[in-house]
C-alpha cells in the first residue's frame, strides 16, 4: 500500500493544497521537493506552487525521478513515459481536489512550502497525521484507525537556503519526535487523571519503541 501525501502552500487559515499518490513520505517525497526546488525550479518557489498545485488541480500519481522537461499528464503505462504524472491531464481527467487542514483525507504527511512573502525564507515544514490507536485483544497487537476529520502535527521545520536534510533518516527523527510528544501527552494525562487517554498513550509509547528498535536492528 502506497502513503500518500499532501503538498500545500500556506493560506490566511493554515495551508491547502493538492494530493500526491505514491510514496508521500518525507523521504520520498520531501527529498523530491527538496530537489525540484533546488533544481528544474531554480529556486524559484512561486513557480513552483503555480505548477504543483494550480496547474495540476486533481493532484498527483507520482512524479518521483521523473523528467520534467516532459508536460505533466498521466500516462496509464509509465514505463512509456517519464513525464510528471498529474491526475488531471494525459490519460487521467480527475476534478479538483483542494485539501486543506480539516478537509477528509487518506494521506499521512502535508508538506506546506512557504516563502516568498513577507520577508520569510523559503521553508518546507512537515506534519503528520495523528492516529487513534486500539489494542486489538485477538492479535495481541494493535490497529489504528484515522480521525475522520484529520489532526496534523509538525514533525520538522526545514529551512529550503540551508543544508539539504538526511532524509534517510528521517523516518527515524520522526519517530522519536512522535515518541517525545507523546511522553509529554503522558505527564498531562497522569496529572489529570485520564486513565482512558493514560492507557491508549501507553500503547501508543510502546508501539513506537517497537518500530525504533526495529529499525535500529
Ligand atoms: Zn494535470
Amino acid at each position: 500500500m502506497s502513503t500518500h501525501g499532501i503538498i500545500a502552500c500556506s493560506t490566511e487559515t493554515g495551508w491547502c493544497g493538492r494530493y500526491y499518490h505514491w510514496n508521500g513520505t518525507p523521504d520520498v517525497l520531501g527529498r523530491e521537493l527538496w530537489k525540484l526546488y533546488h533544481g528544474f525550479f531554480q529556486e524559484n518557489l512561486l513557480k513552483m506552487l503555480g505548477v504543483l498545485i494550480d496547474e495540476h488541480p486533481a493532484g498527483w500519481g507520482d512524479f518521483a525521478d521523473a523528467d520534467w522537461t516532459l508536460k505533466p499528464g498521466f500516462n496509464e503505462a509509465p514505463e512509456e513515459s517519464q513525464r510528471p504524472r498529474c491526475l488531471c491531464h494525459g490519460d487521467r481527467s480527475e476534478e479538483e481536489w483542494k485539501i486543506a487542514q480539516d478537509t477528509p483525507n487518506d494521506a499521512s504527511y502535508v508538506f506546506v512550502l512557504l516563502g516568498e512573502k513577507g520577508g520569510i525564507p523559503p521553508m518546507m515544514v512537515i506534519y503528520s497525521r495523528e492516529l487513534l490507536l486500539f489494542a486489538d485483544s485477538r492479535e495481541e497487537g494493535f490497529y489504528s484507525r484515522w480521525y475522520d476529520i484529520p489532526k496534523w502535527y509538525e514533525i520538522a521545520r526545514i529551512s529550503l537556503s540551508g543544508e539539504e536534510p538526511d532524509w534517510e533518516v528521517f523516518e527515524r527523527l520522526i519517530l522519536k519526535k512522535e515518541l517525545r510528544r507523546t511522553w509529554g501527552k503522558i505527564g498531562r494525562a497522569t496529572q489529570m487523571h485520564d486513565t482512558a487517554e493514560l492507557s491508549y498513550l501507553r500503547e501508543r509509547e510502546m508501539e513506537l519503541k517497537v518500530h525504533l528498535q526495529a529499525e535500529e536492528s
